[in-house]
């Protein structure tokens, strides 16, 4: 076999074999494919799409190509959560405990933030300290005990997608629904879970920016998932606005903590219970997605998830008190508010703005280098389609950097839009996508 024959047939749009895929992508990863042939093959990929069986495929291949985690020594269903990327997105923080503490094992691998999206090992962290670079038997020991943990992702987990996605960034190729579904898949099924639960962000915010392209990128996750035997599902929700109201480590983590409290009642709750219905139902928790959602609540209402959240930081070595005071998270040193300049209604124009001045603040990372301050961020006191006055605090900026406000606030202000007439506020969910098809909300 060559590549050159590989790309030839990808490019004049005819199926590649199993065994083309395989030998592109373990020839790649050995060195022995040069990065200008796959990069060829990815523009071409780019140009003639995949077949739903080239995807899956390539998204083994791609799982294969490093460490798989095998969680056979848990019992029941092993379930995980996957958000293409929010800002104010804390929703595993509230899903995870939620689903745990009905019975339904959860082992997550989540990431590091990089540009205006947080990231859940960072988050975690911001609780003093919690560990999230635990082993391989740590961490399955730790979900046979309480049923939940939440690791960083190990280094030799799928390199064939570290080096495909390094050199798609630098080749126009990023943007392919095959690449993109094989590219999260791959890693989610080399983590090993029976039941996959995909979070697909649609707006300003996201990653895809249209409603059509997300349902299709969900679509094509869950064949994938349906053709390699994981139960998947997606919703698709919107990212045109921050979901929660915290943007930032610690604030993210008060705010999960408030929610699992049961003091607040907004998006991130309503999206958190939608998520995790479907985790139970498919994980055959429950006969029906209501009765999952009251399994949910009553465990919301009784304050079990909020001590599953506790178990899982005592056993991570953290300090569980933080579920029952939220003062031991750090805490930023100054606060701004910006206050509305004029009576109307407000409208958040650029979610993604809001999610770079909390990194501008140093909440987040530019590059992969930097250092973060999980202390700093934003808190978010009016929504789109509130109606606001003058003089009424929109945001609180909490920061420690005095020379890093000034942007901070030039990038927030950017953000947000007062109209005199009203504005809607946006769908939270738009749909999800199951092994039996689309179901679209009005
Ligand atoms: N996120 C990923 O993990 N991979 C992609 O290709 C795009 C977004
Ligand atoms: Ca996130």
């Amino acid at each position: 076999m060559r590549a050159i024959d590989i790309i030839l047939k990808k490019r004049n749009n005819q199926e590649l074999s199993t065994a083309e895929i395989r030998f592109l992508i373990e020839k790649y990863v050995q060195g022995a494919i040069p990065d200008y042939q796959m990069a060829a093959f990815c523009m071409a990929v780019y140009f003639r799409g995949m077949t739903e069986r080239e995807t899956a495929d390539l998204t083994m291949v791609m799982a294969e190509s490093g460490e798989m985690v095998d969680l056979s020594s848990i019992s029941g269903v092993k379930t995980d959560k996957h958000s293409t990327g929010g800002v104010a997105d804390t929703t595993t923080l509230v899903l995870t405990p939620l689903v745990a503490a009905a019975g339904v094992a959860v082992a997550k691998m989540s990431g590091r933030g990089l540009g205006h999206t947080g990231g859940t090992i960072d988050k975690l962290e911001s609780i003093p300290g919690f560990q999230t670079d635990l082993s391989h038997e740590v961490f399955l020991k730790q979900v046979r005990d309480i049923g939940l943990a939440v690791i960083g992702q190990t280094g030799n987990m799928v390199p064939a997608d570290k080096m495909l996605y390094a050199l798609r960034d630098v080749t126009g190729t990023i943007e392919s629904l095959p690449l993109i579904a094989s590219s999260i898949m791959s890693k989610k099924i080399a983590a090993g879970a029976d039941v996959i639960l995909l979070d697909v962000k649609t707006g300003s915010g996201a990653f895809m920016h249209t409603k059509e392209d997300s349902f299709r990128l969900a679509e094509a996750m869950v064949a994938i998932g349906q053709n390699v035997g994981r139960k998947t599902a997606a919703a698709i929700t919107d990212m045109n606005e921050p979901l929660g109201s915290a943007i930032g480590n610690a604030l993210e983590v008060e705010e999960a903590i408030l929610t699992l409290q049961g003091k607040n009642k907004g998006n991130l709750l309503e999206l958190s219970l939608t998520l995790g219905s479907h985790i139970l139902h498919m994980s055959g928790r429950s006969t029906n997605l209501e009765e999952a959602r009251e399994i949910l609540k009553g465990l919301l209402d009784s304050g079990e998830a909020l001590k599953k959240l506790a178990e899982m930081i005592e056993a991570q070595g953290g300090n569980p008190e933080v579920v029952n005071n939220v003062k031991l998270l750090p805490q930023a040193e100054k606060q701004q508010v910006i206050e509305c300049w004029q009576d109307g209604y407000l409208k958040i124009e650029d979610a993604q703005a809001l999610g770079l001045a909390a990194m501008l603040l140093g909440a987040g990372r530019a590059t992969k280098e930097d250092k973060i301050d999980l202390a700093v961020g934003l808190k978010i006191h009016a929504k789109t389609g509130q109606r606001v006055k003058q003089g009424q605090p929109l945001l609180t900026l909490h920061y420690n950097d005095e020379s890093k406000v000034e942007d901070a606030i030039a990038t927030v202000q950017s953000a947000l839009k007062i109209y005199s007439a009203p504005v809607p506020a946006p769908n939270l969910i738009y749909g999800i996508v199951t092994a039996e098809g689309r179901v679209e909300y009005l």
